[in-house]
Parts: C-alpha cells; structure tokens; sequence
C-alpha cells in the first residue's frame, strides 16, 4: 500500500549573509494512514524546518527532492494549490497555539471560519461543526465555550482548540512540532493521549515533532533521528528503545530521566553542542561529541572526522555510522 506522505531526498538550503545553509540534508521517509513518525533532535537538527518544507511553508529557502501527498507531488506547486491541499488534507499544530489562533475572534468563530473556507459551508453548519468539533476534543460545555476568546483557555485547553481546528477539515496528515512542549507532564499526557485517540479514529497519518524521546516513546510506530540536518537513524519503535544503532541515539536515551534516578537527579545531557551548519565538517557532523568515536582506534576516528557516514541498512534500522555494530554485522552477513 502507498504510504500517505512519502518524502524523498528533501534538502532545504537557506540563504544567509554568512553563506548557505543547508538545514535538512538528503532525508527520506515515509508515513502510512494510521501511523505515527516521530521525529526526533535537539533544536536546530532540522526537524521543524523539515515539517514546514513538507506543508509548503519554507518562505526564502531553496528546496529540492521529493514530497508526495497520496502519489502526488507537492514540490513545485503554485501557491494556490498547496493553499487548498493545506486545511483540507494535511494540517499543522504547534508548540504555541496562541500564535496560531486570532485573539480578537472567539475559538467558534475561527474553527467555523476555517471550515467555511475550505469546504464552502453555510455559516450556521460551520458553526454546528465547530461545536462538535470542540466536544470531540474534550473542551466540556463546547457550545457555551465556542463563545470565549483564546485567553480564556489554559494552556492545554488552548492545544485542544488547536487540534479541533486543524482537524474541522478532515486532514488525512497531521503534522504535530513539539505540541506539548510548554505544558505540564500531566497535561502532556492528555493531549498525547487524544491526539492517538483521533489518530484512530480518523486514520490519521501523523508526523510527531520532538526534542522528547519520551513523547516518541508514547505515541511513535517509526522514529526519526536527526542530527544537524540529517538522519542519523531510522527504526520502529521497539528496535530503536531495544537498541539504539547510533551514539547520538544512545546519548538521547540516556539522557531520559528514569524512575530509579529519584526526585531531584540531574538530568545527563549529551555534553558539547550541536554541529554549526555553517560550515560543516566534512566527517560526521557528530564526531566531536561522540563516544564511540573518542573510544575507537585513530584509523576508525580518522575515518568518522574525515568521511561523512551514509545512511545504511542494519537489520530493522537504518543508521548513520562508521562504526555501528548493527552496520557491521550486517555488512558481515549476520548478527553478532
Ligand atoms: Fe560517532 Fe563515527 Fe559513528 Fe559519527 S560515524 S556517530 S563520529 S562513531
Ligand atoms: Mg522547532
């Protein structure tokens, strides 16, 4: 079957006084109906930029490669077209709905005004739609809460307002960056919890952006990694938290906090910084913080620092490194 959103070697390129910068670089992936791709990285790795270039919306950036919706080409496409398609069949939430939603109209008004516009209805229908949508996602009293104003909701109540009205329209592909990110860990657990409840439902293809393995873990089937622009690996779910192939991904996962740390244990992040995408090094964008790396012989190192590390198939992971077990194993014809 054909994934619904599939994307093939998208590279966004921006233009900046200091040079280009090349913000994704070479990513693939895909995303079936009923499926969640998390993507996952630290904040310049790419992963908003991608979600955007997907929508369309990569105002001033050079873009190449391919992104289908249900076989079809969005790349290229005029204005207008990727206007209708956006709404209607791929939609968008973010981390601050607040800068999403009008702050002088009612959270009915935009909901119906958003429906009206893409499918045509009649005031009173959009505004019958907006109210059921406000009830699907959990707003309790909808009718009388379609009459308040964005400020008038706390900030969980405002991402499900976010949701109902990227969903009035009955997207196919719900593109979701960090929307949990500003809110308390139970809240984030609600909205997660109903954006797979709606996954279900609806058949929804979803792309889960996220600095959060955490989130990844609850809500993703497939999981992306990025590292300064690019993928550093691929895998379902299960294999990636069963066995991370890349360092960087191990870095991630330890870094997550765990239930035997207690209360008040720091928080291991991964040391150094990310990779200036300025001027990239030509090996592998993470070689100055990587472990594996710092352990292995001068040859190996030579090779990580010198030669960038194309993305290779190792078992049910696809991974970017010279040295990963998996990758090597696999070159070898079997696991260790
Ligand atoms: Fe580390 Fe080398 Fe693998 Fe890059 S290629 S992740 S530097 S071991
Ligand atoms: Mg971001």
């Amino acid at each position: 079957k054909l994934p619904l959103l599939s994307v093939e070697d998208l590279t966004v390129t921006f233009t900046t006084a200091r040079g280009p910068v090349r913000a994704v670089d070479s990513l693939s992936f895909a995303v079936r109906r009923g499926r969640t791709l998390g993507i996952v990285g630290e904040s310049g790795s790419g992963k908003s930029v991608t979600s955007l270039a997907v929508m369309g919306l990569h105002t001033g950036a050079r873009v190449t490669g391919s992104v289908r919706l249900d076989g079809r080409e969005l790349t290229g496409l005029p204005e207008r077209e990727l206007n209708r398609l956006r709404g209607r069949r791929m939609a968008m939430i973010f981390q601050d709905p607040l800068s999403a939603l009008h702050p002088y109209y009612t959270v009915g008004e935009q909901i119906a005004e958003h429906h009206r516009v893409h499918f045509g209805s009649g005031r009173r229908a959009a505004r019958k739609r907006a109210v059921g949508m406000l009830g699907e996602v959990g707003i309790p009293d909808p009718a009388r809460r379609a009459g308040e104003y964005p400020h008038q909701f706390s900030g969980g109540m405002r991402q499900r307002v976010m949701i109902a009205m990227a969903l009035a329209c009955e997207p196919e592909l719900l593109i979701a960056d960090e929307p949990t990110t500003a809110l308390d860990v139970t809240v984030q657990a609600q909205i997660l919890e109903l954006i797979a409840r709606l996954q279900e439902q609806r058949g929804l293809a979803v792309v889960m952006i996220t600095h959060d393995l955490g989130v990844v873990a609850r809500v993703a089937h497939e999981v992306l990694v990025m590292y300064g622009g690019r993928a550093a690996e691929q895998a379902p779910v299960d294999a990636l938290f069963a066995a991370p192939a890349h360092p960087y991904t191990r870095g991630l996962l330890d870094s997550l906090p765990r239930l035997d740390d207690g209360d008040d244990a720091p928080l291991r992040a991964i040391p150094g910084s990310p990779p200036s995408l300025l001027d990239p090094a030509p090996g592998c964008a993470f070689a100055p913080r990587c472990p594996r790396a710092a352990a292995a012989a001068p040859a190996e190192r030579a090779r990580c620092e010198g030669t960038r590390p194309e993305l290779r198939a190792a078992e049910e992971h696809l991974v970017a490194c010279h040295l990963s077990p998996h990758a090597a194993a696999h070159t070898r014809g079997g696991p260790r």
